[in-house]
């Protein structure tokens, strides 16, 4: 150890980037589990990180777990694990996924020997010149084994009795013959002094431990040394992506891993897919929330910036969102995105094509309805749908929009659009709550019990129909300086005239009030709220998002500041 502080040049190192593959059973899934800590308790999980598609395992991590000695270098500030066997993707491109590993770890079954997949990783790793350490897992499955929950394996294996151990030794003989026979010479680590040329053999269990800790050790100590170079830190970036999405709320995302190298927000990055470069500024990175956090607002974690070797979330800002347009000729299709992009239509084109509206076309459409309802239409223009487009898009909820004049096509997308927004307010109508805060007029108070039935001054505000109203009261516990008490909805609403109406912004009116809950009903004036008492419409995340999805055309700017000024008094984030 002195002479690795000695010799250890400065030289700054990031994580190795590590995968786990072997035969079927041989107990991948199990192993990245113990490695994870998944089971674990919260206290002993300490600093690792559930990562997009791998996991992240600090060095002091690793440190903790073992029994190496505080003052050990260990040159790697971490580990990342890819959850290979769980991540669909990285099987599906074995081959690329592998290429951006420092290590692999290859499972084999002690009980089995190498198997067939196996001996399939080891031509992939040697063709792609990845280091190895072999798990030679399941030793808990020896006869007669005695657990030693966690112990490195050395210790292990000394607690056996003799039968245990001389089964242990030969099928240790017969894996290490099985390697040769493929081309490859092993030993087990604890007795293997050419570290470089001699692929080292961590026996495991997945079950119960033994030997977990051997193995990471081996990943943060020994791979360093030999991989030096390959892991040595560059801020030029290396990234590899695993798969590319469309997110509801977030649009377009690229998870990826991130090798080498810094990513930033609002750097600008060019992904290669099967339709050509695309380039794309990044508009945040996320990771997902430590296990303890996982009830903090939002699934992610956000990140200014994140450094190699990490696994992360790429929310893409392509500014492309809009409608797709097809048309018979190049000069028609021409007239038509000219018009859509005149300043009196100023609809966003999102891409197009000429000819027929085939299933392909639908499918590129439908891109928007993830991202954009409105946009999700195809307006043709003088050209065929195809039945099968046709049923695609009927099935997938996107609008085919046919006609004869340019102009008929604008208009009936402008219908279509009206349409769609006032079926979504109708949805959820129930949900929104416009703010409003209202004066209860003293003496003017009809009916002090459900129904509350009283005249108002509207002071802020819309108030309607069907607008929850609740008092503010304060609290005796200091510690909750004010408590909401809901009285329940406002069922009608009358002008000083007698008429009725359903909204109002200013002036005097009448209003009723009508608990729900047995708690609402039981409310009265006067005794748990009077005239001092301001009525305030009562709203929540939800009522908000809901105005803000629905019903921003009858918002106005007063009414949203109102409402960021009730968020703080309702306390909502
Ligand atoms: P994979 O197909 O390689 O991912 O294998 P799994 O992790 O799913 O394991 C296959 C089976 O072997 C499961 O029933 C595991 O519980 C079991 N298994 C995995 N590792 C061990 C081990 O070290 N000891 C014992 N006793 N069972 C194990």
């Amino acid at each position: 150890d002195a002479q690795d502080v000695a010799s250890g040049d400065e030289k700054e190192l990031r994580a190795p980037i590590c995968c786990i593959l072997g035969h079927v059973d041989a107990g991948k899934t199990k192993l990245l589990d113990c490695i994870r800590g998944t089971h674990v308790q919260e206290r002993e999980a300490g600093g690792i990180t559930q990562q997009i598609g791998a996991t992240y395992l600090p060095a002091e991590n690793i440190r903790d777990r073992t029994s190496l000695k505080a003052e050990t270098a260990i040159k790697v500030p971490g580990l990342l694990v890819i959850d290979t066997p769980g991540h669909e993707s990285f099987s599906k491109m074995r081959s690329r996924g592998l290429s951006m590993c420092d290590v692999a770890v290859v499972v084999v079954d002690i009980t089995k020997g190498l198997e067939k997949q196996t001996v399939e990783s080891l031509h992939l790793l040697r063709r792609h010149n990845v280091s190895f350490i072999v798990a030679l897992n399941k030793v808990d499955r020896l006869y007669g084994w005695k657990e030693c929950t966690n112990a490195p394996i050395v210790e292990a294996l000394k607690k056996q009795s003799d039968d245990v151990k001389s089964e242990y030794k030969w099928r240790l003989t017969k894996v290490v013959t099985d390697f040769k026979e493929n081309g490859f010479n092993t030993a087990p680590y604890y007795e293997n002094n050419k570290k470089k040329k001699v692929v080292n053999i961590a026996p495991t269990s997945a079950e119960s431990g033994e030997g977990v800790p051997d193995l990471l050790l081996l990943l943060v100590r020994w791979l360093p040394d030999i991989i030096t170079d390959k892991l040595a830190y560059d801020d030029t970036v290396e990234c590899t992506v695993l798969e590319v999405n469309e997110h509801k709320d977030l649009g377009t995302t690229v998870d990826v891993v991130l090798i080498n190298g810094v990513l930033r927000q609002g750097d600008q990055v060019i992904v290669c897919t099967k339709q050509g470069p695309v380039t794309t500024i990044i508009r945040d990175l996320l990771t997902p929330h430590p296990m303890k956090e996982l009830k903090a607002k939002g699934a992610y974690k956000h990140h200014k910036e994140v450094r190699a070797g990490q696994g992360v979330k790429i929310v893409a800002r392509t500014c492309k969102e809009g409608i797709y347009v097809q048309a018979s000729s190049v000069g028609t299709l021409e007239a038509i995105i000219a018009h859509l992009k005149s300043s009196s239509v100023d609809i966003p084109v999102y891409a197009w094509n000429l000819g027929p509206v085939y299933k392909q076309d639908v499918m590129k459409a439908s891109a928007m309805l993830k991202r954009k309802e409105e946009y999700a239409v195809i307006l043709a223009f003088d050209v065929k749908v195809m039945p099968e487009a046709s049923a695609l898009a009927a099935e997938s909820g996107l609008k085919i929009i046919t006609a004869d004049t340019v102009y008929r096509l604008v208009n009936i997308y402008t219908e279509h659009i009206k349409g769609l927004k006032e079926a979504k307010k109708m949805q959820f109508a129930a949900e929104a709550v416009f703010p409003c805060t209202l004066k209860i007029l003293p003496n003017r108070v009809y009916h002090s019990k459900d129904p509350i039935v009283c005249d108002v001054e509207v002071v802020e505000g819309v108030v309607k129909v069907g607008t929850p109203i609740c008092v503010f009261t304060p609290s005796k516990d200091k510690s909750k300086n004010i408590i909401v008490h809901s009285l329940g909805r406002i069922s009608s609403m009358q002008t000083s005239n007698g008429n009725q109406i359903f909204s109002a912004r200013n002036g005097v009116v009448a209003i009723k009030i009508s608990g729900d809950s047995p708690q609402e009903k039981s409310r009265s004036y006067g005794r748990h709220f009077d005239s001092s008492n301001e009525l305030v419409s009562e709203i929540s995340r939800r009522s908000i998002d809901v105005l803000k999805e629905c019903f921003r055309d009858e918002m106005r700017a007063e009414n949203w500041q109102l409402i960021s000024r009730l968020k703080t008094q309702f306390k909502i984030a």
